[in-house]
């Protein structure tokens, strides 16, 4: 069957490019009206139920290192935490590291909703599970180049990915794991690659450009 009229949708389409960002603002929008959903189900706001999670993820942080990892503004970050102090859900202590700095702990309390919280994006892993093998490959380079793209714009944290790491050694070896973490001193594949690593530390701008020159080269 070729309808009445052939090529309609070659003069009468975004190109795709524009139509996967459409998707993707769909995608964000539901993610953004599932957190908000959950976060307000126990009383938090969506940045509130970020900080715990991302403080039982990684452990005790400073707000700065909050403000980078969220991608969240410092005085943003302030205001959450000062209610999260009063909700007993978060403590301040001294950071050995930074004289000057507080860092936050997660109490008992805080620590069982940031668990909660990060199970909140699980909506969306049950939609990706349901993609073919080969399908998830594709979407997670894609994103994986995305978020450097972003990243290198500044308009997303530059923490967590593999490759901003300084321990990520891309194309090291040929087969199914080509790279390394010096981390762990462990092999990794292209599907391996991590994006909220909690031992990941950032590599110096100009080593962060070769390392992804020399990831491109084989990705
Ligand atoms: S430390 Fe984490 S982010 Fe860095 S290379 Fe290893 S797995 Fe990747």
């Amino acid at each position: 069957m070729t309808g009445k009229r052939p090529g309609y949708f070659e003069e009468n389409n975004e190109p795709i490019s524009a139509r996967i960002a459409t998707g993707l603002h769909k995608i964000g929008l539901a993610m953004k009206q599932q957190s908000w959903q959950q976060a307000n189900g126990v009383g938090l706001s969506a940045t509130q139920g970020q900080i715990l999670a991302t403080l039982v993820a990684s452990g005790p942080l400073t707000g700065k290192e909050l403000s980078e990892r969220l991608g969240v503004t410092l005085p943003t970050i302030s205001d959450s935490v000062r209610v999260l102090v009063e909700k007993a859900m978060v403590t301040r202590s001294a950071d050995p590291r930074h004289p000057r700095a507080s860092l936050l702990t997660p109490t008992a309390a805080g620590a069982a909703l940031g668990a909660r919280a990060r199970s909140w994006p699980e909506f969306m892993a049950d939609a990706v599970a349901d993609l073919a093998p080969e399908e998830q490959r594709a979407f997670f380079a894609g994103i994986v180049k995305m978020i450097r793209m972003l990243q290198e714009q500044g308009l997303v944290p530059v923490s967590g990915m593999c490759v901003t790491c300084k321990h990520f050694r891309p194309n090291v070896r040929t087969g199914p794991a080509p790279h390394h973490c010096a981390f762990v001193d462990a092999p990794l594949s292209s599907e391996q690659l991590r994006l909220d690593c909690p031992e990941h530390e950032l590599a110096a701008e100009s080593a962060r450009r070769e390392v992804w020159e020399q990831f491109m080269r084989r990705a």
